[in-house]
């Protein structure tokens, strides 16, 4: 359980970026929906410990977040909006090195986890292939193993089908939604189908405040 509570941060340049956050997220998939600018991404900084609030606090299965931010990162997986990656490196590189990089260090188990998060991502088949040289739809796919390499509890995922056409979105709901049955996964989106495909329950963010929460036939019927 992911408990966010009087999450506030303003930016130097004054503006008020979160005033007053508290939510309460269990397992499964959480849609965080919002225009942009409401606020999104400095939520998702701040829950992965890239930032910090100027109040309010966050714990993890009781693990308080801000105070421990080593401990939590072991079980998180972040998926920011813009990830990099490593010209011409391939999937399968790409992803052990990233792997050593989580600390898993034994070769043979490293190698085995790779193997199924290329297969769970269907890309088993491009793994030689540059990540570099994908499409919009391939790299948010490696993405996703990429930030479920050391299996975390915790998956955040920024805006991942921004730009998407309709059937890479569909494939990237199937991998979302399959995802979602081990892990809690907060997705933030400002397409109200992301999160009316699935999620289960979600929360409307405006202007750094949440406006309202819960199931998405309720709320977005109320849009
Ligand atoms: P979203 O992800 O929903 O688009 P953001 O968290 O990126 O929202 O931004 C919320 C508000 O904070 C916006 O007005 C944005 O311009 C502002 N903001 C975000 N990052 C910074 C920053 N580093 N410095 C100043 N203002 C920022
Ligand atoms: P998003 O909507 O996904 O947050 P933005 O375009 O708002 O994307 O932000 C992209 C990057 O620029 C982020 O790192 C954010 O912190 C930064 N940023 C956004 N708004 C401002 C701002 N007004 N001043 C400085 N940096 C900003």
């Amino acid at each position: 359980m992911l408990r966010i509570s009087a999450v506030s941060k303003a930016y130097p340049n004054g503006v008020r970026a979160l005033q007053g956050i508290d939510l309460s997220i269990d397992r499964g998939l959480f849609g965080l929906l919002g225009p942009n600018g409401a606020g999104k991404s400095t939520l998702m900084r701040i829950l992965a410990t890239l930032q910090a609030p100027d109040a309010g606090q966050v714990t993890f299965d009781g693990l308080d977040v801000l105070a421990r931010p080593q401990a939590h990162r072991r079980h998180l997986g972040y998926l920011p909006q813009d990830f990099g990656v490593y010209p011409g490196v391939s999937a399968v590189d790409l992803l052990d090195h990233l792997g050593l990089l989580k600390g898993l260090t034994n070769a043979r188990e490293r190698r085995e986890q790779v193997d199924a998060l290329l297969s769970l991502t269907n890309l088993h088949a491009h793994r030689k292939k540059a990540v570099s040289g994908f499409s919009g739809g391939m790299r948010q796919r490696f993405g996703i193993a990429q930030a479920l390499l050391g299996n975390p509890k915790l998956l955040i995922v920024d805006e991942p089908t921004s730009g998407l056409d309709p059937e890479e979105r569909q494939r990237f709901h199937n991998l979302l939604g399959e995802v979602g049955e081990n892990v809690v996964v907060l997705l933030s989106t400002h397409i109200v189908e992301d999160v009316r495909q699935l999620c289960p329950r979600m929360a409307i963010l405006s202007e750094g405040r949440v406006l309202c929460e819960g199931a998405p036939e309720a709320l977005v019927a109320s849009l």
